[in-house]
């Protein structure tokens, strides 16, 4: 019996090439562990507008509304950088985002000890490291009208809105609660309820969705500023960080490099439960399509393969196989196996793109 479905876009670049690894970890599972899952396949990006057109065909976009998870590659390239802004490779993505209404963005930091010595804070700081930002993704100031630049009193003014609903707040609280749960059960929330008042609105409804359903759970609240320097102080006095579209944009991106290398990196977007209980999902490496190695094995899959371990967590509820996934390719870093983008001693030669899917492939099997 199928454990359930997942649509594959591997999309540009280096989208292929990683998602080749994940597509062996998956019918490794189906092998090895009786996991079969329904896997699909379709274009996106700049290989669907060669195809299409377009960057996602509708077909496509309907399949990605009805599987429990999109694995998502990476798209666009120096190729597509001169198309119209409406068919450019990202826009398939955006299309995705939008229509599967993925208001929960997950990027977890996370740093293996072996790769410690990457980040540019000190190894004590950041090793073992293990906390996940949950950013707001389809509201907030980058969506709020009125936007735009107008005239006023003889020179131009340029507006955007912050904008938040209780219900829009409600639910990324509760996704982020949720997480919680599944982790260490603490979330701290993060605003500027000091000088905004969407912030006062947003620090009182992430509270009162705490008090009323998840009294379980550790809540505490940050101004974001605050936040910025505690994620680089000691990072480590986090579990889960619930903030919006703004401050999630910027602190993500500064949890992201206390481990190093964008090859690492994983995220998920989340969107409301359907029929069957499921978030909609969408998992994706944060790297971009890499044009400048691709094609030549020099890709480093592990963020997309982290990012199919995050779909065997949060949309097939299988965190136990997640873990195991996740401990291979610790131990494969730990065993000193590299992709040219985590080597800094000159002389090492660096695996494949294909040789590290062996290497992950070979800890799994050792895991039975
Ligand atoms: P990028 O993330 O593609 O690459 C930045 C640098 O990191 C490059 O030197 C690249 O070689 C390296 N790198 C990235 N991922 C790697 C991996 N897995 N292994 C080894 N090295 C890796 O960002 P960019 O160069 O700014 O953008 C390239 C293209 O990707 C552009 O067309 C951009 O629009 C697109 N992009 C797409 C996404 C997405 O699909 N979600 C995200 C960001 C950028």
């Amino acid at each position: 019996m199928s454990v359930g479905s997942i649509l594959i876009l591997p999309g540009d670049g280096i989208g292929p090439e990683a998602m080749a690894e994940v597509r062996r970890i998956i019918d490794w599972y189906g092998d090895k562990r009786g996991l079969a899952f329904d896997v699909s396949e379709d274009l996106v990006g700049g290989a669907a507008y060669d195809a299409h057109g377009t960057p996602l065909t509708d077909a496509a976009m309907d399949k990605a509304q009805s599987v429990d998870a999109v694995l998502f590659g990476a798209v666009g390239g120096p190729k597509y950088d001169t198309l119209d802004f409406s068919v450019k490779p990202e826009r398939g993505l955006l299309r995705l985002r939008k229509e599967m209404d993925l208001f929960a963005n997950l990027r977890p930091a996370q740093c293996f000890d072996a790769l410690a010595d990457f980040s540019s804070l000190k190894r004590d700081v950041v090793a073992g490291l293990d906390i996940m930002i949950v950013r707001e993704l389809t509201s907030g100031i980058y969506y709020g009208e009125p936007r735009g630049i107008f005239e006023e009193n003889g020179e131009r003014v340029g507006i955007n809105t912050q904008r938040y609903t209780e219900s829009e707040i409600a639910r990324v609280a509760r996704s982020a609660f949720e997480l919680a749960r599944k982790r260490a059960g603490k979330v701290c929330s993060m605003d500027k309820a000091n000088v905004m008042e969407s912030g006062i609105l947003w620090r009182e409804v992430v509270q009162t969705v705490h008090d009323e359903e998840y009294p379980d759970i550790e809540l505490s609240h940050m101004y974001a500023d605050a936040g910025g320097m505690q994620l680089t102080r000691w990072p480590k006095q986090f579990d889960v960080i619930v903030t919006d579209n703004l401050f999630g944009d910027l602190l993500s991106d500064v949890a992201a490099m206390l481990t190093g290398s964008l090859g690492m990196l994983p995220s998920a977007s989340l969107g409301a439960p359907m029929a069957n209980g499921r978030p909609k999902a969408l998992y994706e490496p944060v790297h971009g399509s890499a044009p400048d190695i691709a094609g030549q094995g020099k890709a480093n899959p592990i963020a997309t393969i982290l990012s199919f371990a995050m779909a065997l967590r949060y949309s097939f509820d299988l965190g136990d196989e997640a873990d195991r996934l996740e401990k291979a390719v610790e131990k494969v870093l730990a065993d000193g196996v590299r992709t040219a983008d985590l080597l800094n001693e000159e002389g090492k030669m660096p695996a494949t793109t294909s040789q590290m899917g062996d290497a992950i492939l070979a800890a799994l099997d050792a895991s039975l």
